[in-house]
């Protein structure tokens, strides 16, 4: 049974690269049958808040991707907040301190220092495992200077090897990771003790993470066998660390670009699906031929050993191509339900839940769907779409680029135009009329080209230069409300 678990730490805004490996530890769960443990790791009181805690859940939930044992749902191994779990990595700390594993360590990083320039290392060469031998008249003195000590882990004196389900096979040469600290001086425990000692206790027996992590790799894997030895875990888990998200310039994607943002995506109107499937891509693929995909296909195909090890580049042009053909797969209900908060969000229609929009809103919409559907990236991209056909505003300030397409000859375009509309009865206000009298008036008979012709009517219709199709739009307006933009864009 595979168990994996994502552990963000809650400080900031969900990232897209925290999205990601969120998403192939819940995939490998799915795939595998296995089980998907969620937990939060908020030991660092001075950054971690309730807040990014909160938004990381809504990401989760938002996005689909849940979780079998964890937060809110708990399970065995709880509590699932390291907040919550002082008293066990205190425990953890006294039996590795007490099997000779880990020891105190009194010296100050300044000493740290002094003694490597001493020694002729560079000043920032780490530790030295000085504290290792102290005696206890030693630590005695220390005490009484009123020094408090750290606990660190002792690294063996041997190459560390381990195969890297992602990277293949990865060595750590003996000597190259001195003694690392596991609890402060002053009580507080450290990831490099929380982040194994809840993994072993939640049996975690596939740990997949970014390449970041890698680091920290050979010191878990020594923790990891001393746990082993006092029974606090029972097998050693395989690593598999996912490449970096590279952002613009091929520099890596930080958390402080705005790309990297999940809910500026969301905002932005990205639908779970095609936010999901690009993620999906920044080291995997479905098949050399193929980017499109939905989660459960991904749940079927995914095999963490396919991962790629080079880093991805997130590309939000074609993330957001790919958005573009999972709105095209939502039934227009579905689209329409989704967009709504977009729309209520941009002053567009009155409710942000279909269900509480008037007669009017939703018949326009219904009537739109298709055409708009077609038509958008983003779903906020719907409102400019729609905009112009829910307004009975009789006039519509044409947009900076829309105001190009009114070429010299609009005004006549415009004159024609209303005098050939207004012989057509409001009953017969209907798109294949309205495009058969157009285009015979404007086209056949006055000889426009069809952008001429129809730019300044679209212009008239919307106030922009890409809208939906003409004539439909027309016909949603009605009569009435056309006839006095089309009459007003003239004046
Ligand atoms: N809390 C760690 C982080 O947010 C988890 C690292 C890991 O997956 O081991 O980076």
């Amino acid at each position: 049974n595979v168990r994996v678990r994502f552990c963000p730490s809650p400080t900031g805004i969900p990232h897209v690269g925290m999205v990601r490996t969120a998403l192939f530890n819940w995939a490998e769960a799915r795939h595998t049958d296995g089980t998907f443990v969620f937990r939060i790791e908020d030991t660092d009181a001075q950054r971690d808040s309730e807040e990014s805690f909160n938004q990381i859940i809504d990401a989760l939930t938002w996005l689909g991707i849940d979780w079998d044992e964890g937060i809110n749902v708990g399970g065995p191994d709880g509590p699932y907040r390291q907040s919550e779990r002082g008293e066990i990595y205190q425990k953890v700390a006294q039996q590795l301190l007490d099997a000779g594993y880990a020891y105190e360590s009194f010296s100050t990083p300044e000493e740290i220092a002094e003694r490597n320039v001493a020694a002729g290392r560079p000043k920032e060469f780490g530790y030295d495992g000085y504290d290792r031998n102290l005696t206890e008249e030693q630590k005695e003195a220390f005490r009484k200077e009123g020094r408090l000590p750290a606990i660190r882990i002792k690294m063996p004196d041997e190459d560390i090897v381990f195969d890297d389900l992602i990277r293949g096979r990865i060595e750590f040469k003996a000597g190259s990771v001195p003694d690392y600290v596991i609890v402060r001086p002053n009580g507080d425990p450290l990831y490099t003790l929380t982040n194994p000692v809840d993994d072993a206790m939640m049996r975690i027996n596939v740990v997949l993470r970014g390449e970041d992590l890698l680091s920290s790799t050979p010191r878990q894997i020594v923790l990891y066998r001393y746990l082993m030895d006092l029974g606090v875990a029972k097998e050693m888990p395989v690593f598999g660390h996912m490449p970096y998200v590279m952002g613009q310039g091929n520099k890596k994607l930080s958390k402080r670009d705005p790309e990297s943002n999940l809910f500026l995506h969301r905002d932005h109107g990205f639908i779970k699906e095609g936010l999901l499937n690009y993620l999906a891509l920044l080291g995997w693929s479905i098949a050399p031929d193929n980017d499109i995909f939905s989660m459960d296909e991904m749940v079927k195909a995914f095999d963490v050993r396919d991962v790629k090890a080079n880093p991805g580049r997130f590309d939000i042009d074609k993330a957001i191509a790919i958005n573009a053909e999972h709105i095209r797969m939502l039934e227009p209900q579905d689209f329409l339900n989704r967009s709504v908060p977009y729309l209520f969000r941009d002053g567009v229609v009155s409710a942000a839940t279909w269900d509480e929009l008037t007669d009017r809103e939703r018949e326009v919409l219904t009537a739109s769907a298709e055409l708009v559907q077609t038509r958008v990236r983003l779903l906020g991209e719907v409102s400019g779409m729609v905009g112009s056909l829910l307004s009975d505003a009789e006039y519509i300030a044409p947009e900076d680029d829309a105001k190009k397409q009114l070429k010299a000859t609009a005004g006549e375009v415009l004159t024609a135009a209303i005098a050939a509309l207004d012989a057509v009865p409001e009953d017969q206000w209907l798109t294949d009329n309205l495009h058969e009298t157009l285009n015979k008036t404007l086209i056949e008979e006055a000889g426009y080209k069809p952008r001429l012709a129809f730019g300044p009517i679209r212009v008239a219709m919307s106030g922009r230069r890409v809208s939906p199709p003409l004539f439909e739009s027309m016909e949603i307006i009605g009569k009435p409300v056309s006839m006095a933009r089309l009459k007003n864009l003239l004046e």
